[in-house]
Parts: structure tokens; sequence; C-alpha cells
């Protein structure tokens, strides 16, 4: 019987990364996912990029996962919002010496440097792939059963299991939801203009276009991340186009500001909607990224709140047991769950109300935006916040996301 602190459900980029910090802090950890890792890590399995804001960048550092990652992301300089092609921008842009706004990095780099790091971590067992056959809770403890028949002990489980987190479900935890009926065709690019570290958000009535810049490839060539939102029943058709028509509509919407481009990756695409648990714990168990809370990526926050979720609870943890509590105790859970809740209810309210005020028609529509994006170019303290926001610094920080040791 294999027994640990802490069993966590789901080795994705925020379940592996919680597994890290905990057995960084002592904390013995097993982490079980069905998928094989090097599966994960193959050209194609996802062909996304993540914006890792600055906060959590230290965390990767303070962990030890972000020297594996060096060279190898793109910092933002600087976050540019426009209302379609108008001249009237909001520039993010912090002072030289603020460093980066956060990298931006391709998932299947960050999975790399999760697995490497993961591997000489001292009390981290890796059961990947694996698949749990029952899972029990009680105030006595945690038992998973894995498919081979091996037993795990622990005094807390995590569920990481992604949007579908069977755990949460079994929890009986209530998740609002709502689909956004929209769909993020995902595809990477080459072009003729470099990007300047900028990252655009280009606002249309029918869903939000985003450049994310990417380092320059090893030939030279300037490259970026498309997000790029259209109606669900319009997705099929935009897909199905040839390579050079959808390159054409590509570059229209671009209005030419990178100049000639060309897709380097298959096109993907994923379905997009909004789901809040509305609670984040039960009995010995607790809740974490994407099985707690999911958001547009209109502002690329969704893996950040996971970060975020990271961070706090590997604080409450730490803390807790340096005072002779379990992981699994119930004082400790409710700690996590009000640290947690208000933010990732405010970062989710805010992504949300951006898609809709960006997402209505019409002329009248077209001009508010327009004022309060003047407005808030000119106001400093409330850019100050959405900047902010984007470097994952809004609400009470733990310490690991400030680059301090707990
Ligand atoms: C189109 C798109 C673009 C995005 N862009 C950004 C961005 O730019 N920036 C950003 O911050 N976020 C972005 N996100 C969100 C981000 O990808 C997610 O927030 C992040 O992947 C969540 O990580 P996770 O580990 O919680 O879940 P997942 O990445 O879904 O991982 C879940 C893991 O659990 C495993 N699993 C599943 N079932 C079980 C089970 N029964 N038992 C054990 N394990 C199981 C899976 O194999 C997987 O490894 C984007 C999302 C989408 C859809």
């Amino acid at each position: 019987m294999e027994r640990s602190d802490v069993i966590i459900l789901g080795g994705g980029l925020v379940g592996l990364t919680l597994g890290i910090a905990l057995a960084r802090h002592d904390i013995s950890v097993t982490v079980i996912d069905p998928i094989d890792p090097s599966k994960t890590v193959a050209a194609g399995f996802d062909g996304r990029a993540s914006a890792v804001a600055s906060a959590p960048w230290k965390m990767l550092q303070a962990i030890g996962v972000a020297r594996h990652l060096e060279g190898k992301g793109c910092p933002i300089g600087s976050i540019k919002v426009q209302d379609g092609l108008s001249p009237e921008a909001l520039m993010f842009e912090p002072d030289a010496d603020d460093g980066a706004l956060g990298y931006m990095f391709e998932n299947r780099m960050l999975r790399f440097a999760l697995q490497a790091t993961a591997r000489d971590v001292p009390g981290l067992t890796l059961h990947m792939p694996a698949r749990a056959a029952a899972v029990e809770r009680d105030l006595d403890g945690v038992r998973v059963t894995l498919e081979s028949g091996e037993t795990l002990h622990g005094s807390l489980l995590v569920g990481a299991e992604g949007r579908q987190s069977p755990t949460r479900d079994a929890a009986k935890i209530t998740v609002a939801r709502w689909s956004y009926d929209h769909v993020a065709m995902i595809a990477s690019i080459v072009h003729s203009r470099p990007h300047g570290n900028i990252a655009y958000e280009i606002f249309y009535p029918t869903g939000p276009f985003a450049l994310l810049p990417l380092p320059d490839g090893e030939d030279g060539s300037h490259r970026s991340a498309l997000v790029w939102t259209v109606a669900a029943a319009d997705a099929p058709a935009m897909l199905g186009l040839p390579e050079r028509a959808y390159q054409a509509e590509a570059e229209r919407r671009m209005g030419g500001m990178l100049g000639d481009i060309r897709l380097i990756s298959p096109r993907s695409s994923y379905p997009l909607g909004f789901h809040h648990a509305a609670r984040i714990t039960d009995t010995r168990l607790a809740l974490v990224g994407d099985a707690a809370h999911g958001i547009h990526p209109i502002a690329g926050q969704g893996v950040n709140l996971g970060y975020r979720d990271v961070a706090a609870l590997t604080e409450v943890l730490v803390e807790g047991m340096r005072l002779g509590l379990e992981p699994g105790d119930a004082q400790l859970l409710a700690r996590y769950q009000r640290w947690r809740s208000l933010d990732t209810f405010m970062v989710a309210a805010s992504t949300d109300g951006l898609t809709r005020l960006f997402g209505v028609p019409g002329r009248a529509a077209r001009t508010i935006r327009r004022i309060g994006l003047g407005a808030v170019q000119r106001m400093g303290p409330l850019k100050g916040r959405f900047m902010a926001e984007a470097r994952g610094e809004t609400g009470k920080l733990p310490k690991l996301l400030q680059g301090l040791s707990i």
C-alpha cells in the first residue's frame, strides 16, 4: 500500500504544478493521470500557447520549473486592445523597469518543463498513465484503488481533472455554466513584420481575435499564436476553408499590422464556455484549475487562475502542517475556499462582462466601446488595475506569487 499526504487526480498544467509545489515543501504527493505523459508533449496533442502572467512566473521560478523554460518563452511587453481595426486603442505598457506583463509559452513547452521537473523532485510519485477505478473519501482519509489493483492512501484528495472533473461531480458540487456559443480556432502563424512583443486583442462583434507573440523561429521567422473566436455555427465552414482562403480571412482581420502571414500549424478548435463551481472543497477534497472554474480565453487568464489556486493551496497546507494539522483538515480547506472563491469570481465576472460588452453589434455599442477605451487609456489608476489583473497580481497574493518562500 502506497501512502502520501496528498493524492492529485489529474496531471495537466495545473495538477502537475501543484504536485511539484507541494513536494518542494516536503509534502508527499501522488499524481494520477490516464494519459501517457509522452503523448501530451507530442506535436499535435495540444497546439495552444498560454500566457503565464508575471506573478505565476515567479512561482514557476520558486519551484524550479522555470529553469526548464529559459529562452523558450516570449515576453509580453504590452497589450493592445482595440475595437475592430479602429484607430482608438488601449495600450497597456508597463514602465521599463517593471518587467514583462507575462510570458507566452507553447503548452507543449510547459508540459515538457513540468514533466522534467517532476521527475527530479523527491516525494512526488507519478502514476501516469494510470486510472482510478474507485475513490473513497471520509473523515478517516482518502483511498484510491487503481485499475491495476494497487491501493493508495492519503489525507487529502485534489481534483485537477479539468472541465469535466468526475471528482467534482461525485461530490455533488453544483456548477454554474453557460456556453458562449463561440468556438476558438487556434493556429500558429509566421508573419513578415516583427510583433514587437505586443499581444493584440482585437474585438469584433463576431468574437475576439487575439494575436499572442511567440519567440522567433530558429530560422529567424517571426511567429505568433492566433486565437480567433467565431460563432459556433460559422466554425465548421471557417475551419473547412482551404489554407490560402483561411490565411486571407485572418489577414483581413489583422489589417496588415504584422505584414504577410502564413499558417505553420494545423488549425484546431475548442468550444468555449464559462463554468464556476459553487464550492471548491468537500470532505478531504479540494478542487483546482479548470475543475473549479473555466473562463473565456479572451484575457489569457485560464491557466493563471489555476496557478493562483496552486499557490494558495500550497501556502494553506504548508502553514497548517507546520502547526501540526494534517492536509485534509477541514479548517485548512475552509481557509482555501475563502481565499480563492472571491478572487476567481471577480476574474470570471470581469472576463465574462468584457466578452459580452465587445460582442454587442451596432453603431451605438461601438461608440460606447470607443469612448470607454479612450477613457481607460487616459485614466492611470484604472489602467493600473487592468495591468495588475494581467500580471495576476490582484486579490490577496499568496507568497509563492510574490516570489517569497512560505
Ligand atoms: C482555446 C483555449 C485557449 C486558452 N488559452 C489560454 C491562455 O492563453 N492562457 C491561459 O492562461 N489559459 C488559457 N486557456 C485555459 C487553459 O488551457 C486551462 O485553464 C488549463 O489547461 C487548465 O489546466 P488544468 O490542469 O486545470 O486542466 P486540463 O489542462 O484540462 O488538465 C486536466 C488533466 O486531468 C486529466 N484527467 C482527466 N480525467 C481524469 C480522471 N478521471 N482522473 C485523473 N486525471 C484525469 C487529463 O488527462 C489532463 O491531463 C485556454 C483554453 C482554451 C480552451
